[in-house]
């Protein structure tokens, strides 16, 4: 009677500003009902509902996120469970998150089962913001390996790939280097609903042939753990900007890829096909600032997550941090937006999530000023 009784429960946030993905409201109310928006209306509303007013803060659709491997002090790799990505959530939650996709590091196919497995629960459970799994890797390319561990790495069967115990209630994305995973694993992965992304490659535009490159629907933190663009060479970096039809995830710290890079990017993929991803690590929300990956120590340097060689091992930045540094480079603020809500739930050909339309999941990050995160509704549910 409880459940029932709050699903009737209308709730509105009054703003100065909401966008809605296309358009701007002033002076307006985002309203919702159980986990469900109703509408965005200018009117008064009925004393019946009740009203949250964020002043002038502005209510944007619910940043999505599709590649975070930790927060708040937990690896997804290490916490390979329902409550493990709960923190995760939760972590990211404080910086404007709505929705994510836990990211499994390159690990083992035990790992990976037992992976798929804690995502299925964790969408049964309930545990909010959790929409699917990333298995990034293990099907990489040495050459091209970053903070992964290529002793783990291997091109997949068939076979291989129908033993694992893939999401059901929510999306599977999987980053592969495209040269090292045959044409009929290709095809398994698209006939099978996998979302499936091009990333710590190292091919050449010869090996990314028509018929690869149709059976893959993005490429992953373009620039980053890819083959570059040469004279005689486009790469990965190349083809991933010339690939119209399939998306790109970025990068937007300001240390993995150049902003002028970023805006490089904008302004080659058609509208909609270039999105904002953390790849954040366990150092996001931590106390503590310092995890372990695969046995080997990662801390946050001078802002940069770095191993003990030195070497890049993810980012530390929220999804308002980004946000906030693409609008500073001079992409358009509605388009920064919806770079990181619209697309995502585009390329994850995602319904009823990514823009703030009646009968759409009742989702919203508000931001201050300055763009960082104030609060955020998950279905329904305002936080904090
Ligand atoms: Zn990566």
């Amino acid at each position: 009677m409880e459940g029932r009784h709050r699903q009737m429960t209308v709730r509105a946030i009054t703003a100065k500003t909401i966008f809605d993905g296309e358009q701007y409201h002033s002076d307006s109310a985002l309203v919702w009902r159980g986990d469900q928006i109703v509408d965005i209306v200018a009117a008064a509303l009925p004393s019946s509902v009740i009203v949250t007013d964020v002043g002038d803060k502005m209510v944007a659709p619910g940043f999505i996120d599709i590649q975070v491997n930790g927060g708040g002090d937990v690896m997804f790799n290490s916490e390979t469970t329902a409550d493990g990505i709960d923190t995760i959530c939760r972590a990211h939650r404080q910086h404007g998150t709505a929705y994510l996709l836990p990211t499994l590091i390159s690990a083992t196919p035990e790992q990976m089962k037992t992976a798929l497995i804690a995502t299925e629960s964790a969408i049964e459970q309930g545990v909010a913001g959790v929409i699917g799994v990333h298995l990034e890797g293990p099907w990489l390319n040495k050459d091209k390996k970053g903070a992964h561990d290529a002793n783990k790495f291997y091109s997949p069967t068939i076979e291989q790939l129908e033993a694992f115990p893939w999401v059901e209630r929510g999306v599977n994305l999987v980053t592969l280097a495209a040269e090292n995973v045959d044409t009929q694993a290709l095809n398994w992965l698209q006939q099978h609903h996998v979302v499936v992304s091009c990333g710590h490659s190292n091919a050449t535009l010869h090996e990314l042939t028509t018929e690869k490159r149709a059976s893959l629907n993005g490429f992953t933190h373009v620039f980053n753990a890819m083959s570059a663009i040469e004279g005689r060479e486009p790469g990965v970096v190349g083809t991933a900007l010339m690939t119209d039809h399939a998306w790109c995830s970025i990068i937007v710290d300001g240390i993995h890829v150049a902003p002028q890079n970023v805006l490089m990017a904008h302004r080659l993929k058609p509208e909609g096909k270039l999105l904002i991803v953390t790849d954040a690590m366990a150092s996001v929300g931590s106390k503590t600032n310092r995890f372990v990956l695969d046995g080997e120590e990662i801390s946050v340097q001078d802002g940069k997550l770095v191993n003990s060689s030195g070497a890049l091992a993810g980012a530390h930045i929220g999804m308002d941090q980004s946000v906030a540094n693409a609008i500073a480079w001079g992409l358009e603020e509605a388009e920064v937006l919806r770079m990181a809500s619209t697309y995502p739930a585009q390329a994850l050909n995602l319904n009823r999530v990514g823009v703030l339309k009646p009968g759409y999941r009742a989702a919203a990050t508000v931001l201050n000023c300055d763009y960082s995160a104030y609060a955020v509704l998950v279905d329904g549910k305002l936080n904090p």
